[in-house]
């Protein structure tokens, strides 16, 4: 039908179809248009990709889209930050305040950034953040264009051996300085006031004497340790006999015991123990051990050195020294800490004995090295036994 043909009514109502079609078509295209923004804004398309890349990063790794709203994260980022959701905004969720300025700083310079990040709870951590921009090339999908991605280092185990140096060089720095203060102090003093005063003179050089070998003691103490990490990880291969290295400390214990007034029993099986050792480390762990006993556990008047067999953990032959004292004990909250060191239970006590505070971390370095342990039992007041537990020469090597 030609329109020349068209009443006015059938007119009026092409017409009126004709703008209702119009209208559907725009209704229509609109509608797929808001879904397709919504449903990017609320859970934006991530490729596959990006999600298997992240997954098998072992480190915490977080992608964003540049209007900062999470893409993809992996397990490790979900432990350390919990309220990340896909699709919702990283600056509200990762509550990382360093991090999100970062994050801004990347977005409005396109450069990337590393920023350091302390965390408190659940466990006390620092991470080193890198936060880059990533550019997908054009044709790819267009939410995965423009990304940031976050990865995070851990450096706590880094953090942890940094301050444990800066506390060493600091407790070491200390323990030398102390004497040395008091025989500069000493040295002042003969040199001024007491110059002609014979009987002072006397005194002043036994204290200077005892000062200068507690620095040397330190010195030799920390000469040790040091080389017997530096060995750390050489397993010694001499076989070693325990039992005249057991005589051997006792006897030259001897003179402290008397001194202390103190009875020491040995006990040792008509059996060989071997082990594969250092002979000279091993007498230096015993005689620490026996001379802490000696000094600390002296007013139990005795202390037994006994060797013998067991079984180790794992079932394999041990052999066992324990040095038991019965003096006063060791409360429990200072046994965990006692290897380490400078660690002390009393330092006055310690000093006043000429005590370092390295003795037993110089044993447990000893006996790591040979594949062994140390184990402490004491309770306040009940003495205190210091057991060493050493792998036996395997039998293959007999
Ligand atoms: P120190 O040079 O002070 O003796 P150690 O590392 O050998 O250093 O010992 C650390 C601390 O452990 C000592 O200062 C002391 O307080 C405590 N201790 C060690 N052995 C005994 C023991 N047998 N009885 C009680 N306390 C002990």
């Amino acid at each position: 039908m030609s329109i020349k043909g068209m009443n006015a009514t059938d007119r009026a109502a092409q017409g009126f179809r004709a703008r209702l079609r119009a209208a559907w078509q725009a209704l229509t295209g609109r509608v797929a248009r808001d879904v397709a923004a919504r449903a990017s804004r609320e859970s934006p398309a991530v490729p596959a990709i990006i999600d298997a890349v992240i997954g098998g990063i072992p480190a915490p790794a977080i992608v964003i889209d540049r209007d900062g709203k999470v893409l993809a994260f992996n397990v490790p980022a979900a432990e350390i930050a919990p309220a990340l959701r896909p699709g919702e905004p990283a600056l509200i969720t990762l509550r990382m305040p360093e991090v999100v300025d970062a994050i801004r700083r990347v977005a409005a310079t396109g450069e990337r950034q590393r920023v350091e990040y302390y965390q408190r709870v659940p466990l006390e951590r620092w991470f080193e953040v890198f936060v880059g921009p990533v550019s997908m090339p054009s044709g790819e999908a267009r939410s995965a264009r423009d990304m940031l991605v976050m990865t995070f280092h851990d450096l706590t185990p880094l953090r942890r051996v940094e301050e444990m140096r800066a506390d060493f060089v600091a407790n070491a720095s200390h323990e030398l300085r102390t004497p040395l203060a008091a025989l500069s102090g000493f040295i002042e003093t003969l040199q001024g006031p007491a110059k002609d005063d014979a009987a002072a003179r006397e005194r002043f050089l036994a204290i200077m004497r005892s000062q200068a070998t507690r620095m040397a003691r330190l010195i030799d103490d920390l000469l040790s340790l040091s080389r017997i990490e530096l060995n750390a990880h050489l397993r010694p291969s001499t076989p070693v006999e325990l039992a005249p290295i057991v005589r051997q400390v006792v006897d030259g214990l001897q003179m402290l015991a008397r001194e202390r007034a103190v009875e020491i029993r040995v006990e040792a099986p008509a059996e060989p123990l071997t082990v594969l050792g250092d002979r000279d480390e091993l007498v230096r762990a015993l005689e620490n051990l026996v001379e802490n006993a000696l000094k600390y556990g002296a007013s139990g008047k005795r202390v037994d050195v006994t060797l013998s067999r067991g079984a180790a953990r794992d079932g394999a032959d041990e052999a066992r020294i324990a040095v038991r004292d019965y003096g006063p004990g060791i409360a429990r909250e200072h046994l965990p800490r006692l290897t380490e060191r400078f660690y002390r239970v009393d330092v006055a006590g310690s000093r006043a004995q000429g005590g370092t505070g390295l003795g037993l971390a110089l044993v447990k370095h000893v006996l790591n090295r040979h594949g062994g342990r140390l184990a402490i039992e004491s309770a306040a007041g009940a003495g205190a036994t210091f057991t060493v537990h050493l792998p036996l020469r395997p039998a293959a090597a007999v």
